[in-house]
C-alpha cells in the first residue's frame, strides 16, 4: 500500500473537505463545533434533514442529550409567553444553509497557529467555498 505523505498547508491556504479536520462523520455528513461547542456545524451539505440527522446522532453521542435539548429547542404545543409573540425555537428557525471557506491559520493575520482551521462566511462562488448547515 502506498504511504500517503500529509504536508501542512500552506498559513491562510483554503483546505479541502479532506483537509478540514471534523469531529464526527455521521450518514455521510461531517460535523463540527466551533470554538465552545458552537455554533454546530455540517459540512459539505444543504440538506436540512441529513444535517438534523447527524446532529442528532452527534448530540445523543458526544454530549448525552437528545437534540432538542442541546439546541435548545422549544417542546412541542410550546406555549411559552415569548414564543406566542415571537415565534419558538424550532429545528425549523435555528438552522441555517450558508457558504463557508476554510483556511489554514495564518500567524501572520494574527490567527493562533495552533487552530486547526478558520472557518468564513463566503459566497457560492468563491473559491473553495462548501455547502455548510449552521446552527
Ligand atoms: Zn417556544
Amino acid at each position: 500500500m502506498p504511504e500517503t505523505t500529509l504536508t501542512a498547508p500552506a498559513p491562510g491556504a483554503v483546505l479541502t473537505p479532506d483537509q478540514i479536520s471534523v469531529e464526527a462523520v455521521y450518514f455521510g455528513v461531517r460535523v463540527v463545533t466551533c470554538e465552545d461547542g458552537d455554533p454546530l456545524l455540517a459540512l459539505g451539505t444543504h440538506d436540512r434533514r441529513r444535517a438534523l440527522a447527524a446532529w442528532s446522532r452527534y448530540a445523543r453521542e458526544v454530549a448525552g442529550e437528545r437534540l432538542r435539548d442541546y439546541l435548545s429547542l422549544c417542546a412541542p404545543n410550546c406555549a411559552a409567553p415569548w414564543c406566542t409573540r415571537y415565534g419558538c425555537r424550532t429545528a425549523e428557525s435555528v438552522v441555517e444553509p450558508i457558504w463557508a471557506v476554510f483556511r489554514a491559520p495564518d500567524p501572520t493575520a494574527g490567527q493562533d497557529p495552533e487552530s486547526v482551521w478558520y472557518v468564513e462566511l463566503a459566497d457560492p462562488e468563491t473559491p473553495g467555498a462548501l455547502p455548510v448547515m449552521c446552527v
